[in-house]
């Protein structure tokens, strides 16, 4: 589809049809980042008002919260009400959905669930504003690359709801508003240049898609000596985990173009994006950020837990949601002129592929979402040995003793095919790593090993580099 029908007719009326005021937000967006830092504050604070009045207003749980802490939100200073509620966690989320929601929402509440690598399955609902103001926020992150509304996009990704509903009229859709969608779960060498034939016969104007995907895509690229042919491709945009500095040495070097970095969940929303100064800026309009250490404020630069208030979720809002990840909020401006607060994101999510007898290399969240999904899961990881075996641990919900071992394996098993030996063990607990977060899938399969099997090209990726451990300060 011509990007310019795409831009001015129907990405607006599909999101009219939807109900979703998209592109009046991101008019909005566009003129207040370059409002002056203290202006910016003040936006946040005048919505963050207005959040907290509804929340104390609408909802039971956030009523009896403000109510428990003798905050005020009618007449105290929105900052300090929010500084004195308690971080909510997704256990809190869990227990009390009910309580938590606004049914009244205008338009109507989404159920979605937790996207990332999270072991522990969360529901939660979205409504139309917020959906919009995240999709605002991410299309003016496009733009900063001077990829327009409309153009061409190219995806390696594999979320549930992508696949899910990746029916016909979801890829007519997708045609319709210029997205096109190659599956990161499943990049076996001969499937990479396929995904390099597609990328060079539809020229998008940006790839997006996990750093760890696209690295490996880029790493298939050079180790093959493939020149790409890209007329239109202006930047690669990486989010889900951690982008490694090495891979995003390997990525901007094969494609050519600036990658950036975007953190954010479904659940917490657009939260930052790097600018093409290469840092990364606060979506101070739709979020308050806060770094919390044993849950205190820490001061600018210091590092601790990210805790996220999103300002713009009236259906069931986010109000000091512990994200798990860890980072820190930088002072100083940035050079490329906007006023949004800036950040590092220290520690986020980390993940390791799954590799199979026959070469094809799986994203780990290809067996995290069927295991999510499970009714009874409280917690599992994923363990692949050398020989490539797996075995599965699994936490059970109290008072689930109908998820057994056959019900993890019969949901793990199409991912690992027939050939992979594996094992479930139901656990009462499962350890955090060294660094306090979890790992939910760890391989000892290093490309090396599987490139030997195969016979295939030097391995494009150190084992130190699989193995590796993000570690917070
Ligand atoms: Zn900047």
């Amino acid at each position: 589809m011509w990007p310019v029908l795409t831009r001015h007719l129907i990405w607006p009326l599909h999101e009219r049809l939807l109900g979703r005021a998209t592109f009046r937000f991101l008019r909005e967006l566009e003129d207040s980042q370059w409002l002056a830092p203290a202006d910016v504050a003040r936006l946040q604070e005048r919505k963050l008002q207005a959040l907290l009045r509804h929340a104390a207003a609408n909802t039971r749980f956030y009523g009896r919260l403000m109510q428990s802490t003798g905050a005020d939100p009618r007449h105290d200073p929105p900052l300090e009400v929010l500084r004195r509620l308690p971080p909510v966690s997704k256990a809190d989320i869990r227990e009390h959905l009910d309580e938590m929601t606004w049914p009244a929402a205008p338009g109507g509440l989404f159920p979605s669930n937790t996207g990332g690598s999270t072991g522990e399955p969360l529901i939660f609902y979205l409504d139309r504003r917020r959906q919009a103001y995240d999709m605002a926020a991410r299309l003016r992150s496009h733009r900063w690359f001077g990829v327009g509304v409309g153009e061409r996009e190219l995806y390696l990704w594999g979320s549930p709801i992508e696949w899910s509903r990746n029916d016909r009229l979801k890829r007519q859709r997708d045609g319709l508003i210029n997205h096109r969608l190659l599956s990161a779960f499943d990049m076996a060498p001969q499937r990479l240049d396929a995904y390099l034939d597609e990328l060079e016969r539809y020229q998008p104007a940006c790839l997006f898609g996990y750093p760890s995907s696209l690295a490996l895509l880029a790493t298939h690229g050079r180790t093959t000596g493939r020149r790409l042919r890209r007329r239109r491709l202006r930047a690669v945009f990486v989010t889900g985990e951690v982008c490694h500095a090495h891979d995003r040495d390997t990525i901007r070097d094969y494609f050519g173009v600036p990658v950036a970095d975007g953190y954010g969940s479904r659940e917490a929303g657009f939260i930052a994006h790097e600018c093409p100064e290469g840092n990364l800026h606060l979506t101070a309009e739709n979020v308050v950020v806060e770094i919390l250490r044993d849950d205190q404020p820490a001061a600018t630069g210091e590092m601790g837990e990210i805790v996220v208030t999103h300002l713009d979720a009236y259906a069931q809002p986010f109000i000091r949601y512990r994200t798990g990840d860890v980072g820190r909020l930088r002072a100083g401006r940035c050079a490329c002129g906007r006023g949004l607060p800036l950040m590092d994101v220290v520690c986020g999510r980390t993940t390791d592929f799954l590799y199979l007898p026959d070469g094809t290399v799986k994203h780990a969240l290809s067996i995290i979402y069927p295991l999510r999904a499970l009714a009874g899961v409280a917690q599992f990881r994923v363990l692949q040995d050398a020989d490539y075996s797996v075995i599965v641990e699994v936490v059970r919900r109290p008072g689930t003793a109908d998820l057994n071992e056959a019900a993890v394996a019969q949901a793990a098993r199409p991912v690992l095919g027939t050939d992979v030996p594996l094992t479930v063990h139901l656990v009462p607990h499962i350890p955090a790593s060294s660094s306090g977060k979890y790992r939910y899938v760890t391989s000892e399969v290093s490309r090396a090993t599987a490139a030997q099997t195969q016979r295939l090209a030097p391995p494009p990726l150190r084992p130190a580099t699989l193995a590796q451990e993000v570690t917070c300060a």
